[in-house]
């Protein structure tokens, strides 16, 4: 409730020095699993020169400002007031990561950030502060409207442009051998009207590379078959691990339900920058289908048999076995060849049986959806690909 925000925010205002000189919150913006992010503006936004650059923010920042800006907040009003006649107020968006996040977890993502600063599209860093075993980091503030707000009403060009700014995130960041892990909606804030966006929330992300053994998929088909590891089998709800006496496969799982890569599912343990790619694409579905979540499992056996309805039995036990896995089911929903992506998308949108066909433009995003979907990871777009496509060079002009 909003007496309880309201603690928390003046508990986050005495817990760093000269917080009051320094930024005014204005109101909670986010609560994640994570973190707490709040607006705030600026105070001492005339003292920048309007780069993100962080070491020279960070020498901007001592000492405090004016004399004026005592801790006294009549004073501070006075000075509101007067900046708004002299310039527009800077807003920056301050996330407050939770103290039960691990110090390593928390070093990464400012790491990666720090790393990412200056990437288009992607939101920067402009600096961090720890007080014992808080800490938060200041980005500047992205005005942005909520997915679900406007998602249905976009049309064909509309998506193109979209997809065109994350992408241009994606290739930023996967230029740097960092995966996201966690591409989906609220990480990407956007703004229709501008018809800008920038990613957010580095809090999964990894270094490609970083913590992987190798995985039967990059092996030659013959050498994969030898390795084979039985995966589901059937139960009324999905199906359940057989036994098997081999040691289980641990993959980093990191991501959001229904966001997450087939490879991910099938616990690769050589995932690469493609899962974001998949996740990319699901947002895509997501927007033609005019349906939010797309996929709603509870699990990842669920998650699997979502994406096997889809595709079929086929293709999604070839899949599986990429990655060295036997997938069984007798699932009846689960056809043998699954579905056209045009058939799900005329049926979510009422069309299917009227005889209406798609449009070219989303023939055209159905094929670039086809490339982002791809079950097998080598297959399927790099994000620097993904710009060349025709879809996405339809944002261009
Ligand atoms: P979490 O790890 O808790 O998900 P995020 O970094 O995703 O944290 O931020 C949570 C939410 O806060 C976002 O979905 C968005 O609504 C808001 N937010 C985060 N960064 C910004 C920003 N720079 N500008 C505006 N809003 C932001
Ligand atoms: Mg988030």
């Amino acid at each position: 409730d909003d007496s309880h925000i309201q603690q928390d925010m003046e508990k986050l205002q005495n817990c760093f020095d000269g917080f009051r000189n320094k930024y005014r919150l204005i109101k909670r913006i986010g609560e994640g699993t994570f973190s707490t992010v709040y607006k705030a503006e600026d105070l001492l936004y005339d003292r920048y020169d309007n780069s993100w650059d962080l070491e020279k923010e960070a020498e901007k920042w001592t000492p405090p400002p004016l004399k004026s800006f005592t801790s006294q907040s009549s004073t501070s009003l006075d000075y509101q007031s007067q900046s708004q006649r002299r310039r527009k107020p800077k807003y920056v968006a301050i996330k407050k990561i939770y103290v039960t996040s691990s110090p390593s977890r928390i070093f990464n993502e400012l790491d990666l950030l720090h790393d990412l600063r200056g990437c288009d599209s992607v939101c920067p860093l402009i600096t961090a502060f720890r007080w014992t075993d808080q800490v938060v980091a200041i980005l500047p503030y992205f005005r942005h409207s909520d997915f679900r707000d406007y998602f249905r009403k976009m049309t064909v060009p509309d998506i193109a442009i979209y997809l065109r700014s994350l992408f241009t995130a994606l290739a930023s960041v996967h230029s740097h051998n960092i995966i996201h892990r966690d591409i989906k909606p609220t990480n990407f804030l956007y703004d229709p009207t501008s018809r800008r966006g920038v990613l957010v929330d580095f809090g999964l992300a990894e270094r490609e590379g970083y913590d992987t053994k190798p995985c039967v998929c990059h092996d030659d088909p013959i050498a994969r078959k030898r390795k084979l590891r039985p995966l589901v089998s059937n139960k009324a709800k999905g199906g359940f691990p057989r036994e098997d006496t081999r040691p289980s496969r641990r993959a980093n799982r990191a991501g959001t339900r229904g966001f997450r890569a087939p490879e991910v599912l099938f616990k690769c343990t050589e995932q690469t920058t493609k899962i974001d790619i998949w996740s990319a694409g699901v947002i895509l579905l997501t927007i033609l289908s005019r349906r939010f979540p797309f996929f709603n499992s509870a699990d990842d056996i669920e998650a699997m048999i979502e994406i096997a309805t889809i595709f079929g039995r086929d293709r999604m036990q070839m899949a599986a076995l990429l990655h060295g896995c036997m997938l069984e089911t007798t699932i009846p929903t689960i056809y043998k060849s699954g579905f056209s992506f045009e058939g799900i998308i005329l049926w979510s949108t009422d069309r299917s049986g009227t005889g209406q066909k798609l449009s070219d433009d989303e023939k055209l995003a159905v094929e670039f959806l086809s490339r982002c979907m791809e079950l097998d990871p080598s297959k399927r777009l790099s994000a620097e690909q993904a710009l060349q496509h025709d879809f996405l060079r339809m944002g261009m002009d």
